[in-house]
């Protein structure tokens, strides 16, 4: 079966038997032509305003009137992507590649008639692959339309590090997180910047290691840290910064997080679960992990270690008598007492209720006693002012141990701590006690 390729040809000749002539020539060559022929400079302009999808023009360079040239003007002006075909008897050279210049495709003298078709079909393929490129060229700058305004609505800022790892590209997002505009940035290296000094050397050489791999694209660095914004504020970010080879050069592409909140969170939620909220010391949980890595350094480097059980004494009175209220008041004073009076080095606690807890690294158990002797007059020199000028004192049963032979774990290290303040108790309370090993 025959296949009719259907083509649309606008002829631009004076010669109605030029028409006919190709016609013939296209059927017999499987092509089902429309051919519409004009020879002056309105129709053909007419024409190319019509709606009509040319696909190829034939020019007759010598026509009464109108001549080659003035129609591939108007072909340039009206139709600049229709491929022209320029058919002449003789012409000089000089003629021809005028036309070339002028906008036609081919030239093609009468002599060489066989050359038409042939020429014909390359056009046309020529033409349908300048359309496909000119699609993709299309579609390629609306991607990029896409992606430019994408990239400008993240809410992560994104940057590009070229070769020499110097910013050349910023989003709308960095500039919002660091308050730098691109400007600011633009040809600046990243890293001298923005990364705290500790950062930097690490990350340039992870950056630097990167270029020997090129083709590995990978996260290089992975950091949070603390941004010193344009306004002098710092604000917590996560900075990711992976490489890709773009053209064949090494691109970083580089992602900013503003993690301030999710920081500040982190470090409430943190506090909320190693600390007691009424007094702010440390609570059991995280007494008893902070005491079982006291005892393994002081296991590992032969050091002392020593203890306080501190309980206060008669303190059911104290809420009895003023109210629960006053109790809580009574319990953040002695907190703020112990944190005041106690060493940089002593870890604080509420071990319960009104029990707490002070682990003394380094501490041989004679040196505790005199610390413990100094709390336990301090407490009971404490005067709590109440309301109607009533005044109110507490005080302290101190029971002391040290980590020793015979209080080699955690519980019974604890343990006798409590019995020693159990003994202070006993032995008439606001008083220390404690056992040479
Ligand atoms: P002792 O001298 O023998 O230690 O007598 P005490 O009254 O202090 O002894 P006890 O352990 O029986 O009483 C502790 C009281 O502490 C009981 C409890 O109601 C109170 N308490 C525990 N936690 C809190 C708190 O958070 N706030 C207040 N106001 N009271 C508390
Ligand atoms: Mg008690
Ligand atoms: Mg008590």
């Amino acid at each position: 079966m025959t296949d009719f390729t259907a083509i649309n040809i606008l002829l631009i000749d004076d010669s109605e038997d030029q028409l006919i002539l190709i016609e013939d020539e296209l059927l017999q060559n499987n092509f089902q032509p429309t051919i519409k022929r004009v020879c002056s400079a309105g129709a053909l302009q007419a024409s190319l305003e019509q709606l009509v999808a040319w696909d190829i023009a034939l020019l007759d360079y010598r026509m009464p009137g109108f001549t080659a040239e003035n129609a591939l003007s108007i072909m340039q002006h009206y139709a600049a992507h229709l491929p022209v075909i320029v058919l002449s008897g003789q012409v000089s050279e000089e003629n021809a590649v005028k036309m070339m210049r002028s906008g036609a495709n081919d030239y093609i003298s009468k002599q060489h008639r066989l050359r038409l078709i042939p020429s014909i079909i390359r056009e046309l393929r020529h033409s349908q692959q300048r359309k496909e490129q000119a699609d993709v060229e299309l579609r390629l700058r609306e991607t990029e339309q896409k992606l430019s305004v994408v990239v400008n609505a993240a809410q992560e800022g994104i940057f590009l590090l070229d070769a020499d790892f110097k910013i050349d590209f910023w989003n709308a997002a960095a500039e919002k997180i660091t308050g730098y505009s691109v400007t600011e940035v633009y040809a600046k290296r990243f890293v001298d910047l923005f990364l705290p000094v500790e950062l930097q050397v690490a990350c340039g050489q992870k950056l630097s290691g990167s270029k020997a791999h090129p083709k590995e694209a990978k996260i290089l660095c992975a950091l949070e840290f603390s941004l010193r914004m344009k306004n002098a504020h710092n604000l917590m970010v996560e900075v990711s910064i992976s490489s890709v080879l773009i053209k064949d050069n090494w691109t970083g592409i580089g992602i900013i997080r503003d993690i301030d909140k999710r920081k500040q969170l982190e470090t409430q939620l943190k506090l909320l679960s190693t600390h007691d909220p009424l007094t702010n010391l440390m609570n059991h949980r995280e007494l008893i992990s902070c005491l079982n890595q006291e005892i393994k350094r002081a296991i590992r480097y032969t050091t002392p270690l020593s203890i306080f059980f501190i309980d206060i004494d008669d303190f059911k009175k104290v809420n009895d008598q003023h109210g629960h209220q006053v109790g809580d008041a009574v319990l953040i004073n002695l907190a703020e007492l112990m944190q005041k009076s106690m060493r940089e080095i002593d870890i604080i606690g509420r071990y319960g209720g009104e029990e707490f807890l002070i682990i003394l690294p380094e501490t041989p158990i004679d040196k505790a006693a005199e610390l413990a002797e100094r709390l336990r007059a301090l407490a009971a020199a404490q005067v709590l002012e109440l309301a109607n000028h009533q005044s109110l004192n507490t005080t302290l049963s101190i029971g002391i141990a040290a980590f020793n032979e015979s209080n080699k774990t955690l519980e019974r290290l604890i343990g006798s701590a409590d019995k020693a303040m159990y003994q202070a108790k006993k032995l008439g309370k606001n008083q220390i006690y404690w056992t040479e090993a």
